[in-house]
């Protein structure tokens, strides 16, 4: 019998995730039934419940649900209890719901090993507070960046995501405005707000820019194009969408769920087509 995951979110329609890890379940030659499920913005819980009562072992989780994961998972790895969010659930052998988030892994992984982006000694720019902010910078601040600035619509939830880390790493970082002045480039700016999905992005200071200055949107196709495009105009020559991301997530996701780690870059390769359609 196949072996059941799903995404869960809302809305969920337009998720890769579905593609993404039939992709790796055929590098395997495992059987998997991988099926997307929007429960509506109150139907997360029971939608959980649910799935496991009809066989599922592993739920991708995305947005606006990924804090609820968090709270009704029984065991949470470290890397949810620093950020509040979880992406990954599966249930152990007494029928616990786990909960990890891969997010953050996910995206080192792409700055560093694909696109070669040094993160060491980096001063670095985070974009947004929300959810896949508080995911991924315990591991940005993990490499020794010099600096990480935030910039957030909402300075509170700024400064209240700086407060959760530990003192150490609490020192590299500043909360800013997003139009703050830098006195030189950044060497990273990494856009994660959703403010992509309307077409736009944080108005920001020219001096944050500088021709080796690496644009990263955590966001991928349409929703990546506001800001990777004014990056372009301003003559930015390194930039990068989310999908990379996206699929580095999802692999550590698949290992946690069936013990295999797929090739990320093999995935990436077929996923640019799906993409491009
Ligand atoms: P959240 O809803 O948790 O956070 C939204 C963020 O956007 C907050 O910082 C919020 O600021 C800000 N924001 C929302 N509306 C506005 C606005 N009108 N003006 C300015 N700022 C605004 O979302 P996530 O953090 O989960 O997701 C953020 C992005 O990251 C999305 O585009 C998502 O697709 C992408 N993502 C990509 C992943 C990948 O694998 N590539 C994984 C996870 C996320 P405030 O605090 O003030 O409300």
């Amino acid at each position: 019998m196949k072996k059941k995951f799903m995404v869960v979110g809302s809305p969920v329609k337009h998720s890769l995730s579905p593609a993404i890890h039939q992709a790796f379940a055929n590098e395997f030659d495992l059987e998997i039934q991988y099926t997307k499920h929007d429960p509506g913005v109150d139907g997360f819980v029971a939608a959980i419940h649910a799935f496991h009562e009809q066989g599922g072992m592993g739920a991708s989780v995305t947005l606006p649900f990924k804090q609820q994961a968090a709270e009704l998972a029984v065991h949470r790895t470290a890397a949810v209890e620093q950020a509040g969010a979880a992406n990954t659930l599966w249930w152990n052998k007494n029928d616990e719901l786990c909960a990890d988030n891969t997010d953050g892994l996910g995206l080192v992984w792409d700055l560093q090993q694909r696109l070669s982006v040094p993160l060491q000694n980096a001063r670095i720019l985070l974009l947004g507070a929300g959810g896949a902010a508080a995911g991924v910078l315990p591991n940005l601040l993990a490499e020794n960046p010099a600096k990480i600035y935030i910039a957030n619509r909402s300075a509170d939830n700024a400064k209240k995501l700086v407060a959760k880390q530990t003192a150490e790493h609490q020192a590299r970082m500043e909360v800013v405005a997003f139009d703050h002045e830098y006195n030189e480039p950044l060497d990273l700016v990494i856009h994660a707000t959703a403010l992509g999905y309307q077409g736009k992005f944080p108005g920001l200071s020219m001096s944050i820019m500088g021709r080796l200055t690496f644009c990263y949107d955590l966001s991928y196709g349409y929703a990546a194009q506001a800001f990777l495009g004014w990056a372009a105009d301003n003559r930015a020559l390194y930039r990068a969408d989310g999908i990379g991301m996206l699929v580095a997530q999802a692999a550590l996701q698949f290992e946690r769920w069936l013990g295999v780690r797929p090739n990320v870059r093999k995935t990436l390769f077929k996923i640019g087509p799906i993409l491009g359609s």
